[in-house]
């Protein structure tokens, strides 16, 4: 629950015996309510305000949470002005929390047959329920047994492994099935049966072809027991193989297919070759082990292709051998699976994944695998921070200048590097923070800021060079008609030359801040939300304006409905855009695109990258999701489709991120022998960014960037807080926003305090917004003080009458 305070319960004498502090508890909050809590504290003052319910049961044996998980979480609370409830909602699965709002379903795995555990017959009605629907809520079960207090009965049924729970509709679990295909039992057995098919299929060239690859892959000629596992459709099925024939197969009864539910988690482990440091790693390394004994966190500035992940999986191997566990954060998991396999041939099964993409019940299995010690080493996105850990000895948070370490919404608004740096304190364990391109936050910390230390690592593993740069002047090549859909000559030249090497090219156009749309091109009319302040995103694919921040969709109308003109044009150039033009001056290429609409499926990232790394593709088109930790050793041309569009965003950020971004893409090139190139197309080919990113001189960039922060009070040299405010009445936010700022004015420490200013997207979801900006000290307790102030300022404007409906979004460290 978001509210400030913990609440306090009574102990019924049945339960003393089991009271452990971070114990999952059952109790009633409110009228009605049953919800799971946990145990924070045990004492014996009653409270003054309201007469203290009794717990209705406990839910664990062993405790699920542990102190040092606790410990973090009120410091997050604390250092995101936000309440421990919140936290708590985002730390645990949901798989975790018994409620009233849980929804339960029959746990896949579960067979009543073989179960070591008696059911009672009330447990019995519960699982005869599911016959009839696939999910039960927690007033469904009350109503099935006629009685009121449904936990113990389903706490019983988890712990007989017979039913999971969940509470929002994405959280349910969904095994993982594969079609798999194996030849009809009753002919495997039988050469004679299986000779008399191929007869009868004898001239069916694709019902051949599909027979041959079976027997291939699954010789069942010289051992009929291979077939009983057969092989799974997809792998059966080769390009250019038809799926009729093979349905005509089974229609025949030569094969015949079947479901099979798989595990997710891949226990296997892949002895890999053996990696030897080179000199200049083995040196990094140990600087980093000798900086651990000054410092409790290091960064490792090693630019891209330097060999970091090989340097991480020494340190891993090292903290592991001493039994301390390990975490390691990675951006975006999805986006990064080549470091995963990488790992996952080094650890194997000892290594847990914690995916963003997981339901919610295999986040339960790695939870529980950090608690049993089956995981002492988990890889994972951003929220597994909140994992069980009780011995962390090294933490590593690889690409730390990633903004989406930054939670966005809901509370807590954490960094999930800030707060790794914060975990490994507690944990009294070391930090390793790694990137090409450090945060400016970073690196300040391991330069004048003496917090870090610092390791460099400014070469290259083995002959790999840095990749070439070339500016390609795109109003220089328009003036001298040499522009062709869109591409200066440079760029056409050479990917040419990289395809005719049968090298393969990467291209690059960034998405922030930009999506295509519709406009008419006679009266200027662009569709628009119709409850918020923006611009809807065409999507070619299916036809439709989209609004990115409320999903709020409509068809593309046939003509302008304001001036009834079919002058309808796209406008932003988007990849699909740049596809078609690369299809039309590269008709041979084959050409892959890969961004938000062909990566919506869950594997479909996977996918393109597995035939990208195949050879399958010359091309591929993508957008950010193509920049990071990508490791293809035939990548010699990098093209950054339009190099202004990094550069113009409006945010004190903008530089550092540029440089990120270009340095990033352009890491993808010539990562083994061949050089690589990188074409970068723009407008403005004078830009001081661009010659600092082609010297790669990033400390030069760093202390020409950090004059203008220093001059305007920026980060790292303040503290920054956004607070935004935001209601459904125009003008009952902005005079909100105005009452939140005459009382920041009382609160007596040193600040700068901007706005209220109306947001820059003024309406989301038909709620109006205006924001504030504080700039706080980064010394002394300014920042505990103001923040502690803010949280009551805040309880005591939602108190008012007219403010009640108003909500107070308090963002610490924005990005
Ligand atoms: P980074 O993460 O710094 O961009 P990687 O760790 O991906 O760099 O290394 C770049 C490439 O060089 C990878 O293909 C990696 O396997 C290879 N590599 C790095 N160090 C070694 C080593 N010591 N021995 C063999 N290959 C290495
Ligand atoms: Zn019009
Ligand atoms: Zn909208």
């Amino acid at each position: 629950m978001p509210i400030p305070r913990m609440f306090t319960y009574r102990i019924p004498s049945s339960l003393s015996e089991q009271i452990k502090i971070g114990s999952r508890v059952i109790v009633q909050f409110g009228k009605k309510k049953v919800l799971t809590g946990i145990i924070g504290k045990v004492h014996s003052k009653a409270p003054q305000a309201y007469d203290a319910k009794p717990l209705l049961d406990v839910l664990d044996d062993t405790p699920s949470v542990n102190p040092l998980q606790i410990r973090f979480w009120v410091w997050m609370a604390e250092y995101y002005c936000c309440h421990i409830g919140e936290v708590m909602l985002a730390a645990l699965p949901s798989g975790l929390r018994l409620s009233s709002e849980s929804k339960v379903q029959l746990n896949p795995n579960f067979n009543p047959e073989e179960s070591p555990y008696p059911l009672d017959e009330r447990e019995i009605k519960i699982l005869d329920a599911f016959e009839n629907s696939s999910e039960l809520s927690y007033e469904d079960c009350e109503k099935i047994l006629g009685i009121k207090t449904i936990h113990p009965i389903l706490k019983s049924l988890v712990t007989k492994e017979a039913i999971l729970i969940f509470e929002r509709v994405q959280d349910k679990y969904s095994p993982k099935v594969e079609t798999r295909i194996r030849i009809h039992p009753n002919i495997a057995k039988d050469k004679k049966a299986l000779e008399a098919v191929f007869e009868n299929i004898s001239g069916k060239a694709k019902q051949e072809s599909i027979l041959l690859k079976y027997l291939r892959d699954v010789p069942v000629f010289n051992n009929p027991q291979l077939n009983e596992k057969g092989l799974d459709k997809a792998s059966l099925l080769e390009e250019g193989d038809s799926e009729s024939s093979l349905k005509t197969l089974i229609k025949n009864g030569v094969f015949e297919s079947y479901k099979q539910v798989v595990n997710r988690i891949d226990e296997t482990a892949v002895t890999a070759g053996k990696i030897v440091l080179s000199e200049k790693q083995g040196i990094a390394l140990s600087e980093i082990k000798n900086h651990f004994n000054s410092f409790q966190a290091t960064l490792l500035h090693g630019i891209t292709g330097s060999g970091k992940t090989e340097i991480y999986i020494q340190l891993i191997k090292e903290v592991l051998d001493s039994g301390s566990q390990v975490l390691m954060l990675l951006p975006e998991i999805a986006l990064t699976t080549q470091i995963v396999s990488r790992l996952k041939q080094v650890f194997g099964g000892q290594m847990g994944v914690y995916h963003s993409k997981y339901s919610d019940n295999e986040r339960v299995e790695v939870w529980n695998g950090v608690i049993s010690g089956r995981f002492p080493f988990v890889v994972g996105v951003r929220s597994s921070i909140f994992l069980p850990f009780d011995s962390l000895g090294l933490i590593i948070v690889d690409e730390e200048h990633e903004s989406s370490y930054k939670q966005f919404d809901p509370a807590p608004r954490f960094h999930a590097r800030d707060a790794a740096v914060m975990l490994s304190y507690f944990h009294q364990a070391k930090t390793l923070l790694g990137s090409a391109t450090p945060s400016f936050e970073s690196y300040h910390n391991a330069t004048e800021g003496g917090k870090y230390g610092l390791v460099e690592l400014p070469e290259r593993y083995g002959k790999a060079n840095l990749p070439e740069f070339h500016l390609a002047d795109l109003a220089g090549d328009k003036r001298k008609n040499l522009l062709k859909v869109d591409t200066t000559r440079l760029m056409r030249e050479r990917i040419q030359e990289a395809l005719d090497r049968q090298e393969q090219v990467l291209i690059f156009q960034n998405r922030r801040g930009y999506s295509p749309y519709i406009q008419c091109e006679d009266c200027g009319w662009t569709g628009q939300c119709i409850q918020c302040d923006v611009s809807l995103t065409y999507h070619q694919f299916s036809e439709e304006l989209r609004c990115h921040y409320c999903g709020y969709k409509e068809k593309v109308p046939p003509a302008c409905p304001a001036c009834g003109s079919s002058q309808l044009a796209t406008m932003g150039m988007g990849t699909e855009r740049i596809e078609e033009s690369l299809s039309l001056l590269f008709p041979e290429a084959r050409i892959g695109r890969m961004d938000l609409d062909t990566t919506r499926n869950k594997y479909g990232y996977q996918k393109l990258l597995d035939e990208f790394g195949a050879g399958h593709l010359d091309i591929l088109v993508g957008t950010q999701m193509i920049t990071k930790g990508l490791d293809f050793g035939n990548v010699t041309v990098v093209g950054i489709w339009d190099g202004d569009r990094i550069l113009n965003f409006p945010d004190f950020r903008s530089g550092e991120r540029a440089y990120q971004q270009i340095t990033q893409v352009a890491g993808r090139a010539g990562r083994r022998e061949t050089k690589g190139n990188v074409i970068v197309q723009t407008r403005r080919p004078d830009e001081a960014i661009y010659q600092q990113v082609i010297k790669g001189d990033y400390f030069e960039f760093y202390r020409q960037e950090l004059h203008e922060r220093k001059k305007f009070y920026y980060p790292p040299f303040v503290k920054l807080i956004k607070i935004t405010t935001r209601n459904s009445d125009y003008k009952t936010a902005e005079k909100a926003a105005m009452a939140l700022h005459q009382y920041m004015a009382g609160i007596a420490v040193k600040k700068i305090v901007l706005g209220p200013e109306k947001a820059m997207i003024g309406r989301i979801k038909n709620q109006y917004q205006f924001e504030s900006i504080i700039k706080l000290d980064r010394s002394g307790s300014s920042q505990s003080e103001f923040k502690q102030k803010l949280g009551e300022i805040i309880i005591q404007l939602n108190g008012k009458p007219e403010f009640r409906s108003v909500r107070f979004v308090v963002d610490v460290d924005p990005n």
